[in-house]
């Protein structure tokens, strides 16, 4: 198992990580079980618009209540989740929930938007449409409080991409490109599909301390005019100082998410203004 991780410096230990090596099997037959055991749950991180900082929403995110390991994070169990086929009701239950939630929120906050995070598998579920719309249905929201988090590989990879995208936009849903730049996908793709927004991914953070001048600034500003020339509305991910939310906000971003803003926590303990 990894002893560091990467960037972190500090050597922790990492049961989750820990029990993927020798415990691969039996951690696939317990997420097998999460469902059903309630197990899995979602926390929320607040989306707030540039400038304003207006709260827009919040994306949900998933996490494994294991009974024996503890919370273990979604980059230990959504890859074992995709290679069992698992992701399938797994994400069906997180649209559900995230819908569920975010109607109770609706009633005295109808502008607030959820994000959900989308696997390239579930897009080759034929009744992937139809479930977001019954999702949508069963908690009487309009499509348009939804933001479904889709990465460059559904772009690249999955059949007919184009058309169940639009299926999805006629259903009102907005749909983001997640972790932007950090895939493959040529630009040339990105005005080939019904996008509302892109997601640049926080690894392009690093190094952001708000000199104009910098490398990393200049990526930044560059990526902002490619998205916004295609109409796209662009969410910076992984705010971690003021002088990066001051950057962001100086270079024309739409929406800020960032530990500097909130950090995702339970549905109760989530913030909601007055
Ligand atoms: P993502 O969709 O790019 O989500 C953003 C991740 O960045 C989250 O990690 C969030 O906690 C983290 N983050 C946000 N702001 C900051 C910051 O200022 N500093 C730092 N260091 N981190 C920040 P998380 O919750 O661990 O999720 C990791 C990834 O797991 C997500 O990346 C997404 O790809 C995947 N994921 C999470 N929930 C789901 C889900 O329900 N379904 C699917 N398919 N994937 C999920
Ligand atoms: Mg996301
Ligand atoms: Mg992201
Ligand atoms: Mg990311």
């Amino acid at each position: 198992y990894r002893a560091k991780r990467t960037g972190g410096g500090v050597a922790e230990f990492d049961p989750a990580a820990a029990a993927l090596q020798p415990g691969r099997v039996s951690l696939e037959t317990d997420l097998y079980h999460a469902l059903e055991r309630n197990e899995l749950e979602l926390h929320y991180q607040p989306l707030f618009r540039a400038g304003t900082r207006e709260l827009l929403g919040a994306e949900a995110l998933c996490r494994w209540r294991h009974p024996r390991l503890g919370m273990i994070p979604p980059a230990e169990f959504i890859p074992l989740a995709e290679n069992s086929g698992l992701i399938l009701p797994i994400g069906a239950w997180v649209l559900n929930e995230a819908c569920r939630q975010l109607a109770q929120w609706h009633v005295q906050h109808p502008q607030l938007q959820v994000g959900v995070n989308l696997s390239p598998r579930q897009f080759w579920n034929p009744h992937l449409v139809q479930s977001v719309r019954e999702a949508l249905e069963r908690h009487a929201l309009p499509g348009s409080c939804v933001v479904l988090e889709i990465t460059e590989s559904v772009l690249m990879n999955v059949p007919d991409a184009e058309v169940t995208l639009r299926r999805l936009r006629d259903l009102g849903v907005r749909l983001s490109l997640d972790d932007f730049g950090t895939g493959y996908s040529s630009l040339s793709y990105l005005n080939r599909f019904p996008l509302t927004a892109l997601k640049i991914d926080r690894s392009f953070l690093n190094g952001v301390t708000g000199d104009l001048s910098g490398t990393p600034e200049k990526v930044i500003q560059a990526v902002m005019l490619l998205a916004h020339a295609l109409d796209l509305q662009v969410t910076t991910e992984g705010i971690e100082t003021s002088e990066q939310a001051a950057f962001i906000e100086e270079v024309g971003g739409d929406i800020l998410q960032g530990y500097l803003l909130g950090r995702p926590v339970p549905a109760e303990q989530f913030w909601l203004p007055d």
